[in-house]
């Protein structure tokens, strides 16, 4: 009686989602709302028009499109940081507009907005929220140290001990183990974008403590989540190989590497001789179609062992048996995608939150090869080590125990299924 009671009390609780429209952004977001649904919320995305996601894959929510006035604008990864300031810019009057028109008839349709959870990129958001006096919870879709990282940034620029030249970046950061100043957000050898300080005061959360919960996509009942086409036939071809014998090798949704760093990735699964999987998305290499850039030969040579695609079901690419090593760009959900497999990763971080993600796998959890700089031999050596050495192989026992570690915590009475339990009760704390 009571539970239905709780449920009733649930489906009037309206959960409204502001996802920043990329992928490994609106990934988590998506996810958390059906993790909510699946509790007994109702959830709104309220999202961009620009890289929507498709409502017909999610009957059980509804949908806000916000204008954005993105059409024609340069959305490229090296315009990133302007579309932030446009997208907060254009979809704060809409979506307060919205909101407001919700408040006011909450009454009729029986419905109360519990809360705002939004991407702290999509700070407008949180200026809505304490306008209409509505709760909020930022999402942040990136590991706690990336956080911390955050903050020991700012305070060495407040310090003014960065920036600094690029032959000090590889030294230890003195009493913030285990990070160096090259695994900080942004090159500690440049200033740091107006922008970029503009956002570092995005956010009033309204919770005392941070709900530490997740991996998502591990609690989630399973939706399709990818902006981009999903090439089954990995699945198929893997299926053909042997246990851990396949490397797989994927730059995430927005790292761009230029032509010469392409062409030593192949030639180092060449040499490497191990069999391999590959996502070379469109946009990978700046400018160009990226395979047309590969020599005809090199295409060849890697065909004979590897499976080029533009981009992979990545979730059950890494739960299939047949892979035993990941090469990636430590994205935070790549990171956990990959861990939560027991499948260990060769790191070469881009930029951002993936320097001190490569950090903690390799240095801390000792699950990673950190990858020098490119370079053929150095990828050709990196993955004979974490595919055929002992080395290696006591990385993918490492990797299975964490894989152990998450499931524990994600079982009653485990760290992440606690905190997801706190965050329910919150979401209905709050009584009009
Ligand atoms: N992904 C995918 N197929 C691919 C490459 C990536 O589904 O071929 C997904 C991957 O599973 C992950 C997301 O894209 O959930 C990338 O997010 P991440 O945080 O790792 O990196 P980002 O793209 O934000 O740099």
């Amino acid at each position: 009686m009571e539970t239905s009671g709780v449920e009733r009390r649930r489906r009037r609780r309206r959960v409204v989602l502001v996802p920043y429209p990329f992928q490994g952004h609106i990934t988590p977001m998506l996810q958390l709302g059906s993790i909510l649904h699946s509790k007994g919320f109702s959830i709104l995305i309220a999202h961009t028009k620009f890289s929507s996601p498709n409502p017909s894959n999610y009957p059980h929510f509804t949908f806000l499109p916000l204008s954005d006035n993105l059409d024609g604008f340069d959305t490229s990864f090296h315009n990133l940081l302007n579309v932030m300031s446009v997208i907060n810019s254009n979809c704060e009057a809409p979506f307060e507009e919205h909101m407001m028109q919700m408040v006011a008839e909450e009454e009729v349709c029986g419905q109360q907005v519990a809360c705002i959870i939004y991407d702290p990129i999509m700070k407008f958001a949180d200026a809505v929220a304490n306008r209409l006096k509505l709760p909020s919870i930022v999402l942040r879709t990136t590991s706690a140290a990336y956080m911390h990282s955050h903050i020991v940034m700012f305070q060495l620029l407040a310090e003014n001990l960065i920036p600094l030249p690029e032959s000090q970046l590889h030294a230890a950061i003195p009493e913030v183990h285990p990070l160096r100043f090259k695994d900080l957000p942004l090159p500690a050898s440049m200033e740091i974008p107006q922008v970029v300080l503009d956002f570092q005061h995005t956010t009033s959360a309204t919770l005392d403590d941070f709900f530490s919960i997740g991996p998502f996509h591990k609690m989630a009942p399973a939706i399709p989540t990818s902006l981009l086409e999903e090439e089954n036939i990995c699945l198929s071809w893997l299926d053909k190989q042997a246990p851990n014998s396949v490397i797989y090798v994927s730059l995430g949704s927005l790292a761009i590497i230029d032509e010469k760093a392409l062409t030593e990735l192949a030639w180092g699964l060449a040499k490497s001789e191990q069999p391999f999987l590959w996502v070379v998305r469109p946009s990978l290499v700046n400018g160009s179609d990226a395979m047309e850039s590969l020599p005809e030969d090199l295409i060849k040579t890697t065909q004979e062992r590897g499976l080029v695609v533009k981009w992979a079901p990545q979730k059950k690419v890494l739960a299939h048996p047949a892979v035993g090593g990941f090469f990636t760009h430590c994205g935070w959900n790549s990171t956990l995608e990959s861990i939560c497999e027991g499948v260990p990763l060769i790191c070469m971080p881009c930029f951002a939150d993936q320097m001190v993600n490569a950090r903690y796998l390799t240095y801390v959890w000792r699950v990673g090869i950190e990858l020098e700089n490119g370079r053929e031999r150095t990828i050709e050596k990196a993955i004979r080590t974490m595919m055929v050495s002992e080395e290696g192989e006591v990385m993918r026992q490492r990797a299975f125990h964490m894989k152990r570690e998450i499931e524990r915590s994600m079982n009653e009475g485990g760290s992440s299924y606690e905190s997801l339990n706190c965050l329910a009760v919150y979401l209905l704390s709050y009584e009009s």
